[in-house]
């Protein structure tokens, strides 16, 4: 997986095209993941009053969008990033291979 929750991603579709943001979550959704970015694609829920003297309330909400319409933003360079992986073979635990990413801007791992 290229994102990972806490990561600072840009938008490069939809409305907030251009914006940027942390990732709060990840949603895995059939052969796609989604993501939702804090304060991003805002959306509004509305819901019904429940009882009659309730008011019916609009709730703002970061709504989730497809993972290829966002980038990473590599934290070293501060650019928006295509990202690269290295294999890295770790010796400590049993020659496992571990999957580093990497900016492709200026390959610092991240
Ligand atoms: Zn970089």
């Amino acid at each position: 997986m290229k994102i990972k929750k806490g990561d600072q991603v840009k938008i490069i579709r939809g409305k907030d095209r251009g914006k940027s943001g942390r990732v709060l979550q990840l949603v895995p959704r059939d052969a796609k993941t989604l993501v939702v970015v804090e304060g991003l694609n805002l959306c509004y829920k509305h819901l019904r009053p429940k009882k009659d003297r309730e008011k019916g309330q609009r709730i703002m909400f970061p709504a989730p969008f497809d993972l290829s319409n966002v980038m990473l933003v590599c934290p070293k360079c501060g650019k928006p990033a295509r990202i690269g992986f290295k294999i890295l073979t770790d010796k400590s635990e049993l020659n496992r291979e571990k999957k580093q990413r990497i900016c492709k801007k200026c390959t610092v791992a991240i």
